[in-house]
């Protein structure tokens, strides 16, 4: 970011939340509605794209028009030009979803063989299906579904006691302008949720989507996901070729319909 880091238009920073090869996200104060907002800041060299602008206001706009409970709602989106500096700064201003991310849940519970409850994880995976559902039925695909970008609202837990799960992150793939795969393995290191066809380059489509929600189902119930390797090829190689251990092989008491449907 080239501009003062503590204030954007009407947003004061307060404080990073995370940093990846694309975006950063800040926790920030709306000073003008005085109330917490979490911001999406693109990195500068994305700006120097010709087309970025363009293509960033027309996607926001797209991401912006979703309205759903288990979406995280955006408010805004901006592409400010500080005075003090010749590169514009492109940001999105949306919820801010208080609780840690799926990945975080995952790594304390499945991952270390305490699997949640099959009304939690029916629950979850009926919430995030809805809003999956939802944005395709507007055109809008997600391309890189995977924990990190699951939040769990802790200030809601009504329907589920892990937290609402709120989807973060929606085309934002797209307005990036990157393929899933170059997402997950510059923010990750290993694409363990692209789906196929993203692997090999292809944008994707609706199935890209729940291919990567299966991939997150396998793992929060067996405590590992189906593909694992040293390299993102290895992992690349295997979404290509190979058939994932049965589910039931590594927890037993899954039974054979949620086997079925996983496979
Ligand atoms: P990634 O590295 O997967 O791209 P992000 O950069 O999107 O992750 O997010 C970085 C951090 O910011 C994560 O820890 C996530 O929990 C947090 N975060 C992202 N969006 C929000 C939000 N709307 N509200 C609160 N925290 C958020």
């Amino acid at each position: 970011m080239s501009t003062n880091p503590q204030r954007l238009g009407k947003y004061e920073l307060l404080e990073r939340l995370g940093q990846g090869g694309m975006a950063e996200v800040w926790k920030a104060q709306d000073t003008q509605l005085q109330r917490n907002v979490a911001m999406k800041i693109l990195h500068a060299d994305l700006q120097e794209d010709p087309n970025f602008i363009t293509r960033f206001e027309r996607e926001a706009q797209l991401i912006a028009s979703l309205h759903h409970p288990n979406i995280v709602q955006i408010h805004d989106f901006q592409v400010s030009h500080p005075p003090e500096s010749s590169t514009p700064t492109a940001y999105m201003v949306m919820d801010y979803v208080e609780g840690g991310t799926l990945e975080d849940y995952i790594a304390s519970t499945s991952a270390r063989r305490k699997f949640p409850s099959p009304n939690q994880i029916v629950h979850l995976f009926t919430s995030i299906s809805l809003a999956i559902d939802y944005a395709h039925q507007k055109g809008m695909i997600h391309r890189d579904i995977k924990p990190a970008n699951i939040l769990l609202d802790k200030h809601n837990t009504t329907r589920n006691s892990m937290g609402e799960p709120i989807l973060t992150d929606f085309g934002v793939a797209k307005l990036l302008g990157v393929s899933s795969s170059t997402l997950s393995s510059s923010q990750s290191g290993t694409p363990l949720y692209s789906s196929p066809e993203q692997a090999q380059g292809y944008p994707g489509n609706e199935r890209s989507d729940l291919y990567s929600l299966g991939v997150i189902l396998y793992e929060m119930v067996t405590g590992v996901p189906p593909f694992r390797g040293n390299t993102p090829i290895d992992v690349i190689t295997q979404h290509l070729n190979v058939t994932p251990t049965s589910p039931a092989l590594i927890n037993p008491t899954i039974p054979p319909a949620l086997t079925m449907v996983i496979m």
